[in-house]
């Protein structure tokens, strides 16, 4: 079910607040909220916000900017995430998932690549239209001052969502850092090569053992490859370069130019930063709310701890905290966001360490690649795992099991060289 957030207008006689602010000194407006970050989650709190009426402040020093981000948008909550076509950078035909040489190819309709300088910015222009105002300034100090947040000594709101990402100012603030066992790192490169076709590829098991992937995304005129496994793995780095050299042979010729075997120079631009990636549910228990803010999107560490995909999250959990504070009581957002995605995030952290496993992979694949089972991966890739699916799935496995023995394969699955 897409995730409903109802409008509700403010009645047009609640006023924004005035605070005089001493003899000889300038009257302060306060206003309603101050959203740190300018993000997905942060533009989509300001913008259902300024929607519902309130005066909103929205922060982020960094515009124009490139988050590091392979920009797939999750396909579980495409809906919500208000991507128009301009922002659309391509539309995916497949994704595929590679494992011990055996590749399972699948087929979909609704995937969407975004780029996420454009898009970013597309949300924050829309906060703006909306009534949000931009102050582009980094927040470097917060304080609470009565019933009000005093931000950057100068400027003053009832309410505060922070959103300003992982492990950012607020998040620090507030609950302090995401230890690095609860983080992904991920990492990779914008190569210059225009995709021959927009095929979503991940690639299980190049570092045996441990949790996490290699990706291949497309773009309009370029690849996003990267690395995103948990904090501090062995190896990261280095299969990374050897899936590059393999995929392209080449050598970088300086940082961020890579000639191909085919003397063609390309750019292959080093990008990177953590994802949460909660490896025990726990986590989740702790209230990401208190008395007059809230924190959003990777601030909260809403990321699937499985893939570490956050930009359904971020935009849902924005509008939800937005909501939140229009009812004048932040703490409503843990309802909310529990209503909405918690069950999600639990189920990925419970489920994690064992997905990733070898003899899980094993086993997943080779059921995967029988005729009984493949055409079922199409609904996984829709972040369907429950409901019909799952019914489907244990309906099927005998059969599967017995193809498996056979060693009957779907005829669209590949074998890698
Ligand atoms: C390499 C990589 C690849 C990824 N690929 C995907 C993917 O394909 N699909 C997917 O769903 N998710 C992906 N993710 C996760 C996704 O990028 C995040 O979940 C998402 O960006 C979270 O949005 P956010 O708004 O919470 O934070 P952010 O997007 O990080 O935005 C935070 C904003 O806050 C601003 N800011 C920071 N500090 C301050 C401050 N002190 N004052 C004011 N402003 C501040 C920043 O400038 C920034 O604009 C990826 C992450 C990484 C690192």
């Amino acid at each position: 079910m897409p995730a409903r957030v109802t409008h509700h207008r403010l009645p047009p006689e609640v006023p924004p607040l005035t605070f005089l602010a001493g003899a000889g000194r300038p009257v302060v407006e306060i206003v309603d909220l101050a959203v740190i970050g300018g993000g997905p989650a942060g533009s989509s709190a300001a913008r259902e916000s300024s929607e519902r009426g309130l005066s909103t402040l929205l922060f982020d020093h960094a515009y124009p900017r490139r988050k590091a981000c392979g920009g797939g948008l999750p396909v579980k909550g495409i809906e919500w995430m208000d991507a128009p076509e301009d922002a659309i950078e391509c539309t995916m035909t497949s994704i595929s998932f590679a494992y011990g040489g055996t590749k399972l190819k699948v087929p979909v309709k609704n995937g969407k690549m975004v780029r996420r300088d454009d898009w970013d910015y597309y949300l924050l222009r829309r906060a703006i239209e909306a009534g949000a105002t931009h102050v582009k300034e980094k927040v470097k100090q917060l304080e609470r001052d009565g019933d009000t947040w005093l931000i950057n000594g100068k400027y003053r709101s009832r309410y505060l969502i922070g959103a300003d990402g992982v492990n950012g100012f607020t998040r620090r603030h507030f609950l302090g850092p995401i230890p690095r066992e609860h983080l992904f790192a991920a990492s990779g490169y914008y190569l210059g090569l225009k995709p021959a076709e927009n095929e979503v590829e991940f690639i299980l098991g190049a570092i045996p053992g441990e949790e996490g992937y290699l990706w291949i995304f497309p773009k309009a005129d370029h690849y996003n490859i990267g690395y995103c496994y948990n904090a501090g793995t062995p190896g990261m780095k280095e299969a990374l370069e050897k899936l590059l050299h393999e995929r392209w042979p080449g050598e970088f010729t300086n940082p961020g130019r890579y000639k191909l075997a085919s003397g063609d120079e390309v750019d292959c631009i080093r990008f990177g930063s953590a994802i949460p990636s909660y490896n025990d549910p726990k986590l989740f228990d702790e209230p990401v709310s208190g008395d007059g803010w809230i924190l959003a999107g990777d601030a909260a560490g809403h990321v699937n701890p499985i893939h570490g995909e956050g930009l359904n999250h971020a935009v849902l959990g924005g509008r939800l905290a937005a909501q939140a504070v229009y009812e004048e009581d932040p703490t409503l957002f843990e309802k909310y966001w529990r209503e909405h995605y918690a069950h999600d995030m639990y189920r990925a952290a419970k489920t994690k360490h064992r997905i990733y496993r070898p003899f899980f992979m094993r086993i997943g694949f080779a059921l995967g690649r029988t005729p009984a089972v493949f055409g079922l991966l199409s609904t996984l890739t829709q972040g369907e795992y429950e409901g019909k699916a799952t019914r489907a799935f244990y309906l099927r496995a005998p059969l599967a099991a017995l193809q498996v023995l056979f060693g009957m394969r779907h005829r669209d699955v590949r074998t890698l060289a």
